[in-house]
């Protein structure tokens, strides 16, 4: 294609970020679910930011509320002010999302990353409870703080002096209708903490483990787990950031379980237009904050306020963007299934909820060649798990069907020319 990372760029860059590796170009503009490059070469995008694009690049509708608002000189910095974009985005939040599924939490502003209100998360769950342990599990990934580190799982504990003495880390095996019996042995350790073990403050949890291999849990096994800590007065902490805003088929990934979290953590696509905002829902009951215990200055992004209203007006009044999900999920399941059966010799095993899909096969180094050989024919496409081995479908929600299918066939061409 004739684009690449030019060599002062390179050097300058730390190596810590492997994207820029990954796909080396130059990528100056985007729109919709494609991406173009210095040299004009156009990618579909089926990464949207890791998640944070979920109604695609530049969204139209979303754009014009910006350009308006900073048109008009509306806020940009305010703090913890009350803003009227602000106000707006907490109506609508409250109107289109909060309402409809009979939900009372409050509403709090983080920094600006989902590690952010992951952190606030943990602290108000050993605030609330006055225990400090929390139960998390294997293959989980919650943020590169380092409370959110201590989570998190795997290989991106990279550095000293994690504070992981107070995780209780236990097997994320809730696959299929039973699951494994990581739950069963979580049950018989509270039983026991009568004879010094601390119950946990709170469990932390994601519906689908997106960094960690698109690990898709079960609606039985959640339910489970929402009863243990309910039994156990542990708070569930829900882990939305890369599974929230649609990206499941519902506004929130949790719905279909039909559990309701104490803690929720937004990020990622709450903004609808990639712009940093986060927050956590809380139950009226854990606002136990004080005036400025948890603060921030970046809690009150008001541009992205702007568009996450626009977004939620737009795209949460009604159900077409979630019925257009479940669509075009079915649309890769069977996709997959079709791929699989004709390369029996690859072990592939696909699985997934809404537009959020991951592919692992038998030999680990697979996921990085097709995502190479993807890129070469014009699809951004990551990986995903503790070794990369699995592949991750991650496109806009308004990717239309044929670009979906578009990138579906070039990683189906990428797998033939890897088996030919
Ligand atoms: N939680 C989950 C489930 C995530 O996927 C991520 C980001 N990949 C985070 C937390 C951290 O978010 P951020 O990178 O915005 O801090």
């Amino acid at each position: 294609s004739g684009s690449a990372i030019p060599a002062d760029l390179a050097s300058l860059e730390s190596e810590v970020r492997s994207y820029s590796r990954a796909w080396p170009a130059v990528f100056r503009s985007a729109s919709g679910s494609r991406l173009r490059t210095d040299t004009g070469d156009s990618y579909l995008d089926f990464f949207a930011g890791a998640g944070s694009l979920n109604y695609g690049h530049n969204n139209p509708v979303l754009k014009r509320a910006l350009l308006e608002y900073l048109d008009a000189d509306g806020i940009t910095h305010g703090l913890d002010m009350m803003t009227s974009a602000k106000a707006d985005f907490l109506r609508a939040f409250q109107a289109k999302v909060l309402d409809p599924r009979g939900l009372d939490h409050k509403v709090q502003f983080t920094g600006p990353t989902g590690t952010n209100a992951v952190e606030a998360a943990l602290k108000l769950a050993r605030k609330v409870t006055g225990r400090h342990a929390v139960a998390a599990f294997t293959h989980a990934f919650h943020g590169m703080s380092l409370g959110s580190l201590a989570v998190t799982a795997g290989p991106k504990q990279a550095g000293a002096g994690i504070p992981v003495g107070h995780t209780l880390r236990l097997p994320y095996d809730g696959f299929g209708t039973s699951g494994g019996s990581g739950l069963d042995l979580f049950e018989e350790l509270l039983k026991d903490c009568g004879s010094g073990v601390e119950v946990p403050a709170a469990v932390i949890v994601e519906t689908v483990q997106g960094e960690g291999g698109v690990n898709v849990a079960s609606v039985d096994w959640l339910q489970r787990l929402a009863s243990l800590c309910e039994r156990w007065e542990m708070l569930l902490i829900l882990d939305d950031v890369q599974t929230g805003c649609g990206r499941t088929g519902h506004f929130f990934s949790f719905e279909s379980a039909g559990i309701r979290p104490d803690l929720v953590c937004l990020s990622k696509s709450i903004s609808g237009y990639g712009l940093p905002m986060a927050l956590l829902l809380l139950r009226p009951q854990f606002d136990v904050w004080k005036p400025g215990e948890h603060n921030g200055t970046f809690r009150g992004n008001n541009p992205a306020f702007v568009t996450a209203t626009a977004a939620l007006a737009n795209y949460w009044a009604d159900s077409t963007l979630t019925e257009a999900t479940e669509r075009n999920s079915h649309r890769i399941g069977e996709f997959l299934d079709r791929i699989a059966r004709a390369h029996p010799e690859f072990g592939l095993r696909s699985r997934g909820r809404g537009l959020m899909w991951g592919i692992a096969f038998d030999r680990p180094d697979l996921a990085r060649l097709i995502s190479r050989e993807s890129f070469a024919r014009g699809l951004v496409i990551e990986t995903s798990g503790a070794q990369s081995q699995v592949l991750k479908i991650l496109p806009p929600l308004t990717i239309t069907e044929a670009e979906l299918d578009e990138g579906l066939g070039v990683i189906g061409d990428a797998i033939d020319k890897l088996a030919a």
